[in-house]
């Protein structure tokens, strides 16, 4: 087969194949065998495909059958969906689950069908699913918040499959990823124009998209400033990469695992600092490094002398990437399981005036502050769902970028799997011993 799915998907277009069937669902030619793992019955509705399943006690590789899905929804062959942290603790519990569901929440593939009021995507783009929606509309989008568009949801309206059991499948945060089908509603929709592989673009819809866009979009790192990023976890090299990005002066990253601190330089970290070896000198040692090159304050210097710490001295922008443990790490353990400390740290190592983001997930406890050095020391905390994502315009952002050999995808994937060891790459990622893990599709 000469043509790729894409260009045969555009000819059938161009000669007419591509038509309204019926109920006005846009359909796409009969799929060439060996193109597509997933059969075609004839219409979408009753297609049978793989998925990895949540469901009772445990999670295994399932056949599954396509239910109908809405007109403003888009069907998706997936080529790539990469293993996010946040859903290790609930796919590897052995606790009854609600209901049957394929966990995850963002992947990438190419447009199959589309309901007939879908206008964002056409059959045969390829796309990026986000974790969160776009609508353009909704109150938040209009407010420049499309992180908190109103139609993000993890409760998805209607089940997507079927089990041979008659069992009902959802899918988890309204999209799923871990499967060889998604459906999605089309405002979770980013079409991108582009050859990057697959296994890189779906690390914009998560992990690696929140860290690129906390930097530019939430903490607005200035070129020269002083950053630090805690965790270099996927989310944190996201953070880091944005850094760099911006020309930031220093990036200094504090993180436990050592592969991970070597990744971390390769990147755009300028410092790795090892948490566990620094202990309480972490805070001090990063107001030293982020003291600049003068105390001289008519000279554009700040003070170093202690009787003039109201002004808290530290970082200009610190980006928080680490969150709680959900199992114990089998490579090297951070300070504080629970998350909390490293959120504690990036308040006190900012200085007066500096800006805040925390995006890491799954703390247990409380954080405590000093009334005062909360209410009055002029530090911005800006909490980061998907790091303030606007995906239309940021995704297409960093392909270019990653065309430019500016941003470093390739880099962030450790590891991919086919469906059929999802488990696998799962426990890998619950493990730490990978930093991007990617189910690729064929
Ligand atoms: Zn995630
Ligand atoms: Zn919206």
């Amino acid at each position: 087969m000469g043509l790729s799915r894409r260009k045969m998907l555009k000819k059938a277009a161009a000669a007419g194949g591509v038509a309204a069937a019926g109920g006005g669902v846009i359909m796409a030619p009969q799929i060439v065998s060996g193109q597509a793992p997933a059969q075609l019955t004839g219409t979408q509705t009753g297609r049978r495909f793989k998925a990895f399943v949540r469901r009772g006690t445990g999670a295994s590789v399932e056949e599954l059958k396509l239910l109908a899905f809405q007109p403003r929804e888009v069907v998706i062959r997936t080529q790539a969906s990469a293993v996010c942290y946040t859903i290790v603790g609930q796919v590897l519990s052995t606790n009854a689950a609600r209901q049957a569901s394929i966990p995850n929440h963002s992947g990438m593939g190419v447009v199959e069908a589309i309901g007939p009021m879908v206008k964002r995507v056409q059959i045969g783009d390829r796309v990026v699913i986000p974790g969160t929606p776009q609508c353009g509309q909704c109150y938040q989008c209009l407010q420049g918040r499309s992180d908190w568009c109103q139609f993000l949801s993890t409760a998805p309206a209607h089940p997507m499959a079927e089990m041979a059991d008659g069992t009902q499948v959802f899918e988890g945060a309204s999209l799923g990823g871990l499967s060889e089908i998604m459906v999605v509603p089309e405002e979770y929709c980013c079409p991108v124009f582009t050859d990057v592989p697959s296994a890189e673009l779906t690390l914009l819809g998560d992990t690696v998209g929140t860290g690129l866009a906390a930097g530019h979009n939430l903490a607005q790192i200035e070129p020269g400033a002083d950053v630090v990023v805690l965790g270099a976890g996927p989310v944190g090299m996201g953070a880091i990469q944005s850094a760099k990005v911006q020309n930031a002066g220093q990036v200094i990253v504090v993180e436990p695992i050592k592969y991970r601190r070597e990744i971390a330089m390769k990147v755009g970290g300028t410092l790795t600092l090892d948490p566990n070896a620094e202990g309480a000198g972490l805070v001090p040692k990063i107001r030293d490094l982020c003291k600049g090159p003068t105390d001289r304050r008519f000279a554009g210097g700040r003070a170093w002398a202690d009787q003039f710490l109201a002004v808290p001295n530290g970082a200009d922008f610190t980006i928080e990437a680490v969150g709680g443990d959900s199992f114990p790490p089998k490579v090297e353990v951070g300070p504080d399981p629970t998350g909390i400390l490293p959120l504690q740290q990036a308040f006190d190592m900012t200085r007066g005036g500096g800006h805040i983001v925390t995006l890491g997930f799954g703390q247990r406890g409380n954080v405590t502050f000093s009334a005062v050095n909360f209410a009055n020391r002029g530090r911005t905390f800006h909490s980061g769902q998907q790091g303030g994502l606007n995906m239309l315009r940021d995704i297409p952002r960093y392909v270019k970028l990653i065309e430019k050999g500016v941003i470093d995808t390739k880099t962030m994937i450790t590891k991919t799997y086919p469906i059929e060891q999802t488990r696998q790459a799962v426990q890998d990622v619950a493990d730490r011993t990978v930093l991007g893990a990617v189910i690729t599709f064929t």
